[in-house]
């Protein structure tokens, strides 16, 4: 068999070229990174709950008509997506104060916010995503007008429909970061949901204890990180409520 041609290895993911013509096979890895890589470690069976639960936000997203990368699942780790080109900026909603808005405007993590926050990071590793405004998106062409109306309507559909999907399990949406991109169709550009949505850039806490279930579990030191993301999937269920993840990839066919 050819072996497939890698176009990006990220922190979480490496991507493949598709079968066809406009498609990704993104790959899930089990490597966990925060604070901008500075810490690292391996966590089995990361990538296999985070491809079943990207999948189950994605699918969810495109039954309520909100526009995502999303093709299908192709095996334990891996999903065919449609290529897009990434707008460089992490979209961040925030419907309580934690994490860098509660250290940058000394709120207490947990607070209720008067409505929901949106904020951009310019996505650089090196630069570390600095919180950037409206005005240095349309100053460096960034995205257009038009792109960041989009934008703001596609983060806060995402925010509605993961918010009320995760209050239906017990669980509060503190925050989440999605990537958007563009796919072309003909003469036309739309904006779509990419990258992935998983416990990886959410911050979901349980509503009745408090405990964080999403990647705070990794960069705060707070127990297994695989337990929570199980939990999650648990509620969800997106997997048998017995079995562990799966460590090597299987094939679903
Ligand atoms: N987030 C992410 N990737 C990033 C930065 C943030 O997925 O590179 C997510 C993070 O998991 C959280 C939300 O975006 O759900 C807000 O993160 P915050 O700005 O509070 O940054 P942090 O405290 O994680 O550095």
């Amino acid at each position: 068999m050819a072996r497939r041609k890698k176009i990006y290895e990220g922190k979480a993911k490496t991507l493949y070229e598709g079968p066809e013509p406009g498609t990704i096979v993104q790959y899930f890895k089990d490597d966990a990174t925060a604070f901008n890589a500075e810490k690292k470690d391996v966590i089995e069976g990361k990538g296999v709950l985070n491809n079943l639960l990207s999948e189950y936000f994605m699918l969810g997203l495109t039954n309520i008509g909100v526009p995502n990368h999303f093709l299908k699942r192709l095996n334990m780790r891996e999903q065919l997506v449609r290529s897009c080109e990434i707008i460089p900026l992490e979209v961040i909603v925030r419907n309580y104060a934690a994490g860098s808005m509660s250290k940058r405007l000394g709120i207490e993590e947990g607070t209720q916010l008067p409505r929901p926050i949106v904020e951009y990071c310019y996505k650089d590793d090196k630069l570390g995503d600095p919180l950037v405004t409206e005005e240095h998106i349309a100053a460096f062409g960034w995205a257009s007008q038009q792109d960041m109306d989009d934008i703001l309507s596609l983060a806060l559909r995402v925010n509605d429909f993961l918010s009320g999907v995760m209050y239906g399990v017990g669980i509060r949406l503190v925050d989440f970061k999605i990537e958007v991109g563009r796919v072309f169709e003909g003469d036309y550009q739309r904006l779509v949901v990419a990258d992935e949505i998983s416990p990886d850039s959410c911050r979901l806490w349980d509503i009745e204890t408090g405990q964080k279930l999403d990647k705070d579990v990794f960069r705060r030191d707070l127990g297994s990180l695989t337990d929570a993301y199980t939990e999650v999937a648990k509620r969800l269920g997106v997997m048998p409520k017995t079995s562990t993840p799966a460590s090597k990839p299987t094939l679903i066919n």
